[in-house]
């Protein structure tokens, strides 16, 4: 589970339920068919202090979506407070 609010605040131009989809590892342009992700890398970004994935959508055929979105994950502690 990816941190939804470190998504929302440097992916600036995903609404609310793509940032969902990507948080739990779904293509946000595939939405609402339910199509997971590649992580094809990670790289630590100098300008925002956090690593990335570079992810792309498995659905080759059909989507090109390619993007690159922060990899720190959530204090396991707050799970249920971004899942309620
Ligand atoms: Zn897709």
């Amino acid at each position: 589970m990816l941190d939804k609010l470190l998504l929302a605040k440097n992916t600036v131009y995903y609404s609310d339920k793509q940032l969902d989809a990507i948080s739990r590892g779904f293509c946000p342009n595939c939405l609402p068919k339910h199509s997971p992700y590649r992580i094809l890398g990670t790289y630590y970004d100098e300008n925002l202090k956090i690593n990335l994935y570079h992810i792309k959508c498995d659905n080759l055929v059909q989507c090109e979506w390619d993007d690159e979105i922060p990899a720190t994950r959530v204090d396991p502690g707050l799970e249920d407070f971004f899942n309620s």
